[in-house]
């Protein structure tokens, strides 16, 4: 009871919040101990154009707790967020991003593969992540040019001018930025035009409704008709089935990413893969 446990602390009744504050605790303190202890992972989904050519792959994040077993993304990393722990996960994700890039340069069968890496509101708008990012691209020795970072829609929104500066600087070393998620956030023509993108990535709870409902038809069509407006490649995220690449090629939509290809897989597997089929 509250008064048996002193004045000064806080108490929780509704045993469905205490069990979520603890698991927040948890997943902040395992998180930590897991990027200690070299257990985070990178797994690669391949993104592929016309014919199902091979342009590149997204680096997606995996955690594997020894005892918990695996732990997702979308439960962790915005747990991360609410921290100073994001800065580090994204540090260590980056890094080992550039150094798989760089071995990819070695093997003819991935060498022009480029890589899409997410990057959360947190980091970008640390003051010096211009300089840790040339920091990471000169210690590992990429081209710049291969690499693409992610960045949701609400958070390029956010801060837009510093934001802008950072990108433009990024921009000049040879990087290139995709807005990810696209379609669930506010922007306009007018702030798509002032931010230096390359590319548009179509939210996939759009992909998943295609093509049967008319909305998702109308929005998709809208999409790539922007991107292309804007003299941007649009890639649709989310593709399971032969249905919805019809659809998106009809659209005119020609990058795609998606179990119907290739689910997120260990770099060596991707090799495989790759070898594979060349
Ligand atoms: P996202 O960047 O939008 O990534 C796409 C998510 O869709 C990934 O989930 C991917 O595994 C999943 N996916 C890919 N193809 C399909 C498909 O055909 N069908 C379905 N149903 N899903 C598909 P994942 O790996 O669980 O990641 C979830 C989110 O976590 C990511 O969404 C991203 O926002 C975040 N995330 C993952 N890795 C990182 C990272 O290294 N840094 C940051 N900041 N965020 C990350
Ligand atoms: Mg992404
Ligand atoms: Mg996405
Ligand atoms: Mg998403």
């Amino acid at each position: 009871l509250a008064k048996e446990s002193g004045g000064n602390q806080i108490c929780f009744y509704d045993p469905s919040i205490q069990a979520e504050l603890e698991e927040r605790i948890w997943i902040e303190k395992e998180l930590h101990l897991a990027l200690e202890r070299n257990q985070l992972e990178l797994h690669y989904q391949l993104q592929v154009g016309k014919h199902n050519q091979p342009l590149g792959a997204e680096a997606l994040l995996r955690w594997t707790h020894p005892e918990k077993g695996p732990i997702s993304p979308g439960q962790f990393i915005p747990l991360a967020e609410e921290s100073d722990l994001i800065l580090s996960v994204g540090h260590w994700v980056l890094e080992t991003a550039c150094k798989q890039l760089k071995a990819w340069e070695t093997h003819p069968a991935t060498a022009k593969l480029e890589l899409a890496v997410n990057v959360s509101a947190r980091q970008f708008q640390q003051d010096n992540w211009v300089e840790e990012v040339q920091g990471l691209v000169e210690q590992t020795g990429i081209n710049p040019q291969r690499l693409k970072l992610e960045i949701t829609e609400s958070a390029l929104l956010t801060n837009m001018n510093p934001t802008i500066t950072k990108m433009k600087a990024l921009q000049e070393l040879g990087i290139r930025f995709s807005m990810d998620d696209f379609g669930t956030g506010y922007s306009s023509l007018q702030y798509l035009k002032r931010l230096p993108l390359q590319q548009l990535k179509i939210d996939q709870s759009f992909v998943r409704d295609l093509p049967g409902d008319q909305e998702a038809l109308a929005l998709v069509e809208t999409i790539v008709a922007m991107g292309h407006a804007l003299k941007l490649d649009v890639i649709a995220e989310g593709v399971e089935t032969q249905d919805q690449l019809m659809c998106l090629t009809r659209m005119q939509c020609s990058h795609y990413q998606g179990y119907l290809f290739a689910k997120p897989m260990t770099a060596t597997d991707l090799i495989e893969r790759l070898t594979g089929e060349a």
